[in-house]
């Protein structure tokens, strides 16, 4: 057996994964909370405790705040930026090194697939060296004022950040926070989801490590109430990365008014997947398969409406329909198609809409269900669920559900669907599958939408920018201009 089968054999004998961090990470080191306190955090796929994190409060926060004002003072705005960016390619690669452990604690945690955890270590190790190599390369303008002045630019950090991180994507969304805070030269504190702790503070370690200053990256946990609303009330923080529900957003949004605190809120979605007559079939079904099933369907950007040109939605969805039938479900270290969902509350909140669409005579073509791990009856299941033709107004069409539940709307031509994928109050992201290339940039214009997808759903990395419009939020991050959220420009003028 491989060391990393013997990790996962074991893991899987124990119920946990040894040496998880116990403490918050304050200044380059791990303590606990002030109060003592501790929570613990479940794993999905049992529906059972396996490890206890520290419990933060408002006390926590503004030590931590304080340690990544000092840090940014002292150290880090001032490093040059190929120093940086040097700390930044080593965390890439220690990522790496150590991607079992991180993978398996995701896997624990959050309860998605080892694969879909592996994937997003990946991810988080690419979002380092795609920033590290921008830390030098952050390059200010001259401005033509004429021969008697000289007028420059320069990108300045903006200081202490907060990140507040949601549980579905927690290494993922870490990283793609704090890589492009720490190459711009600020300091961090996070706030990870009290459902998932671990990887950020694992996170927080290896930069350590790779030669970050202490006080550079902090994160506390806890809960929302408790360590994330002061996190983002405190006047000290310059800037907050918020990632989670619009509920949620709108609030740090109205605290973040009393210090006018810079903002990028990446809120939830209801993202179409347009699929035209056109189209290439087997690209579309797996594109579509992907894009709700991935994570069980708990992704922002997850394509959660399939929009279907009328001329072949029969055969299309007895296709779809059967696939996702096929699909195994289980615990996410067993690597199943798909795992659990996060939470028991959440897990109640999808059912209540299933429930919700089936009073109102919605026809469910599959799955339509909580259940469990078939092994072993335990967990927080949902099962694949493809709800046939809704109208537009209906609460399916509308809501963000964050589930495997996939919403279906007939079009009969492409200007039909481009109405129908418009229609919600979200703008995050939207798909399509055509062969007519013109068809698909003319629609990508169109699409109320930050990021649209052609022939691929997902497709881009790092380099591509991300961020919704209208409730999905606005800013954002992913690409260089990912970077310049962490940035103010300063503008000089001067008589020579
Ligand atoms: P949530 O309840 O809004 O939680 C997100 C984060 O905010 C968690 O860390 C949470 O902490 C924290 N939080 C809660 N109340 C807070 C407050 N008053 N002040 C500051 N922080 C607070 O979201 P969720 O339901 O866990 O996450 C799912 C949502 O996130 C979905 O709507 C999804 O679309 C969205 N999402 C968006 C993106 C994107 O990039 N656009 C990506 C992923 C997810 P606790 O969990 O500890 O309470
Ligand atoms: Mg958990």
């Amino acid at each position: 057996m491989s060391a990393h089968s013997e990790l996962v054999a074991q893991v899987r004998r124990t119920g946990t994964l040894l040496d998880l961090p116990s403490g918050f990470y304050l200044d380059g080191g791990f303590q606990p909370a002030a109060s003592g306190r501790v929570m613990e955090s479940l794993d999905p796929g049992r529906g059972a405790a396996f490890a206890s994190f520290a419990r933060g409060d408002a006390g926590d926060v503004a030590t931590a705040v304080a340690s990544a004002r000092h840090a940014f003072e002292t150290v880090w705005r001032d490093m040059a930026p190929a120093e940086r960016g040097r700390i930044l390619a080593r965390a890439a690669q220690l990522i790496l090194a150590e991607a079992d452990r991180l993978a398996i604690a995701e896997c624990l945690d959050s309860g998605k697939t080892l694969n879909e955890a592996e994937g997003d270590v990946r991810g988080a190790a690419r979002a380092f060296e795609y920033y590290a190599g921008a830390c030098d390369k952050l390059e200010g303008k001259t401005f033509p004022l004429g021969a008697g002045y000289l007028g420059y630019s320069l990108h300045e950090p903006v200081g202490v950040t907060a990140h507040v991180i949601p549980w579905n994507y927690p290494i993922s969304t870490a990283a793609r926070g704090l890589a492009p805070a720490l190459a711009a030269g600020c300091t961090v504190v996070a706030k990870p989801a009290e459902q998932t702790p671990f990887t950020a503070l694992m996170l927080a370690d290896i930069l350590t490590r790779a030669g970050l200053p202490a006080g550079v990256c902090n994160v506390v946990t806890g809960t929302g109430s408790e360590a994330g609303a002061p996190l983002v009330a405190h006047p000290d923080v310059a800037h907050v990365t918020f990632t989670g529900s619009v509920a949620t957003g709108q609030q740090v949004m109205r605290s973040a008014a009393d210090h006018v605190t810079r903002l990028v809120l990446e809120l939830g979605g209801k993202s179409p997947v347009i699929v035209l007559a056109d189209c290439d079939r087997e690209a579309a079904l797996s594109g579509v398969m992907g894009a709700i099933f991935e994570n069980a369907g708990q992704i922002c950007s997850a394509g959660s409406r399939l929009v279907i040109e009328r001329s072949i939605a029969d055969g299309f969805l007895e296709e779809l329909v059967a696939r996702a039938r096929r699909l195994s479900l289980g615990h996410g270290l067993r690597n199943p198609d798909m795992g659990p969902v996060s939470s028991a509350e959440h897990l109640a909140k999808i059912a209540g809409f299933v429930e919700r669409a089936k009073a109102r005579g919605a026809e469910i073509l599959t799955g339509g269900a909580a259940t469990t791990d078939p092994e072993t009856g335990q967990g927080w299941f949902f099962e694949p669920t493809i709800v046939a033709d809704r109208p537009a107004g209906d609460e399916l069409v509308q809501e963000e559900v964050f589930g495997p539940v996939l919403t279906v709307q007939i079009a009969d031509d492409a200007e039909h669907a481009l109405e129908l994928a418009n229609g919600t109050a979200f703008g995050l992201v939207a798909g399509i599958y055509t062969r007519d290339h013109g068809t698909a940039h003319r629609l990508a214009r169109r699409l109320d939408a930050g990021q649209v997808f052609i022939n691929e759903y997902f497709a881009g990395g790092i380099e591509v920018p991300f961020g919704g419009t209208k409730l999905s939020g606005f800013g954002r991050e992913k690409g260089l201009e990912g970077l310049l959220s962490y940035c103010r420009t300063k503008s000089v003028a001067a008589k020579l």
